[in-house]
């Protein structure tokens, strides 16, 4: 029977009977993989599909970080502490006529430990924490926000009331709510206003009996709406800003607790060397530098990765693997020792550490000048230096061969942005009014601009441009003369960097015959304070 059947089939070759058998199949099984595909989404993101106005805030038992883990961050810990005696004991605080914070505004950079603070005050109080971030409420369908708004406070009073001691609701970058409302004018936005409006309307609503206590941060309060920053609604504000040497210090301590260090690793020397890090970078750090101890088949990690890991934050990844032609070699190398021997050359900027023609992230080669100290202003003179070193990678390859490539691009874009910002935001302009030119009108919404408004004329555009031009046009003319001037250097450190592809500043002062600087750098820099 059966072979019958199989040699009726005959005509069909059984490889091609198999093939359109397959062929029939395949949409069946398209159909259920992917209905199985959104059952099992829907079942991962708890039916997500059908709770828009969910606000998905992220629950946490408080308990598990405490400031223990925050370094760096001494005054808005105790600006803080306040907010944790209340959490503890109410009553008492209320007793004392205490005023009672509803909201905390905390201000700063990204990676400053923002978020990190708001789960250490829960922590320390050991109340319920819940956090959303301010782009978590704006979605495509109005009303969403809104709603979602309400569901957070609703679930926050409601974990309040179990835990009898209240809570800490935390909303991430709430510039996303909380712009200012002019800003929306004929941007149709509805929804990101409704959401302000439910926002502020739950502020009012909750009294802090409840022990609820809004925490908010934001990289931009001069973005947020007035409403927002009256007394009793965000009326604290706590800046959280880039941590100093002895914040670094203290925070990659914390970060290093469960990794093994080799006992010659200096942290103080590594937070001298991470000018302008964040907490975050230095987490960052301290995880790539165990990484890299194991990939190296060590026991511990020591100060060798510490410093390959910061250079590896600043600028990603080397790619050993990269080739690259005889010619891009020697044009990244050009490249390279103008910038390096600019750093040398001109008074005021950061001299270079290391210079490089091994490609790294998207740098055909680097050039590092990390910052010796931490500063917290930069004069004219710094930023026009800055931008000379800048163009001396342009430069470096013109003089070698009357031409340059696309690996200039990014040095331009930076002198640019300087140039831009030296005029329009610091009055740093020779021909302008240095006073008209305080501001800058931009406002982001979801990504896009959707206010660009100019407050001054077509004219002091025009007059804006081309005092950019002269700036730029300055500074290239000045690299262009230090280099010339300078050829048979310039010829030595980048034929040393073909030869050697990285060369770092001692090296390069021997080779060029340069004085040591008098100026030793003093290890132990004091404490700074703003
Ligand atoms: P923000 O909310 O300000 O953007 P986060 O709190 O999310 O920053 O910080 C991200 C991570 O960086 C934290 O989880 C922590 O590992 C590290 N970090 C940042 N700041 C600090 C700090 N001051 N002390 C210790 N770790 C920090
Ligand atoms: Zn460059």
């Amino acid at each position: 029977m059966i072979k019958d059947n199989v040699n009726d089939f005959t005509v069909v070759p059984p490889e091609l009977f198999w093939r359109q058998l397959f062929f029939q199949l395949l949409p069946i099984v398209g159909l259920i993989a992917f209905f199985w595909f959104i059952s099992y989404r829907n079942s991962q993101m708890g039916n997500k599909l059908f709770s828009f106005g969910k606000s998905r805030a992220q629950v946490s038992g408080g308990g598990k970080v405490t400031f223990a883990d925050v370094a760096g961050v001494d005054e808005a810990k105790e600006e803080l502490q306040e907010v944790i005696e209340f959490l503890k004991d109410p009553k008492k605080f209320e007793r004392l006529g205490g005023k009672i914070p509803k909201g905390v505004l905390l201000v700063g950079p990204p990676g400053t430990g923002k978020t990190l603070l708001a789960k250490a005050v829960a922590g320390e109080a050991g109340v319920p924490f819940f956090s959303l971030s301010g782009s978590d409420f704006v979605e495509m369908f109005v009303g969403v926000g809104a709603s979602r708004v309400r569901d957070l406070f609703e679930q926050g009073r409601k974990a309040a009331k179990v835990s009898g001691k209240g809570g800490i609701i935390f909303i991430d970058e709430i510039d996303a709510v909380g712009r200012q409302r002019f800003a929306g004018i004929g941007g149709g936005n509805d929804e990101r206003e409704q959401t302000l409006n439910a926002l502020l309307v739950e502020m009012d609503g909750f009294n802090t009996v409840s022990g609820l206590i809004l925490i908010a941060a934001t990289n931009r309060p001069d973005t947020l709406d007035p409403a927002l920053l009256r007394p009793g609604r965000f009326d604290r504000q706590v800046v959280v800003g880039l941590p100093d040497i002895n914040g670094r210090e203290g925070i990659l301590k914390v970060h290093v607790k469960n990794i093994k260090l080799g006992n010659e690793v200096n942290l103080r020397r590594v937070a001298q060397l991470t000018v302008y890090f964040s907490g975050a970078d230095l987490a960052n750090v301290c995880n790539e530098a165990a990484l890299l101890a194991a990939r190296r088949n060590k026991e511990t990690v020591g100060m060798e990765e510490m410093l390959a890991a910061v250079e590896r934050v600043t600028m990603g990844p080397e790619k050993k693997s990269h080739v690259t032609s005889k010619k891009e070699k020697e044009m990244t190398a050009y490249h390279e020792a103008g910038h390096a021997l600019l750093s040398l050359l001109v008074e005021g900027v950061d001299t270079f550490t290391k210079v490089s023609i091994i490609p790294r992230g998207m740098a055909g080669g680097y050039t590092l000048t990390p910052p010796k100290e931490d500063k917290h202003y930069m004069s004219k003179k710094e930023l026009k230096g800055i931008m000379v070193v800048l163009l001396g990678g342009m430069v470096g390859e013109e003089i070698h061969m009357n031409d340059t490539t696309t690996g200039v691009s990014n040095d331009l874009q930076k002198v640019g942005e300087l140039a831009r910002n030296m005029v329009c935001q610091y009055g740093m302009s020779e021909k302008l009014d240095k006073l008209s030119f305080g501001r800058q009108n931009h406002q982001m919404f979801l990504g896009r601009d959707l206010f660009e408004g100019k407050d001054y004329s077509e004219e002091t555009a025009r007059k804006i441009d081309e005092e950019i031009h002269n700036l730029v046009r300055a500074s290239y003319d000045t690299a262009r003369d230090l280099l010339a001037r300078n050829r048979d250097k310039l010829d030595l450190l980048a034929r040393r960097l073909i030869e050697k592809e990285t060369i770092d500043i001692e090296e390069t002062r021997v080779l060029l015959g340069l004085p040591e600087p008098q100026v030793s750098q003093n290890p132990e820099i004091p404490p700074q304070t703003a």
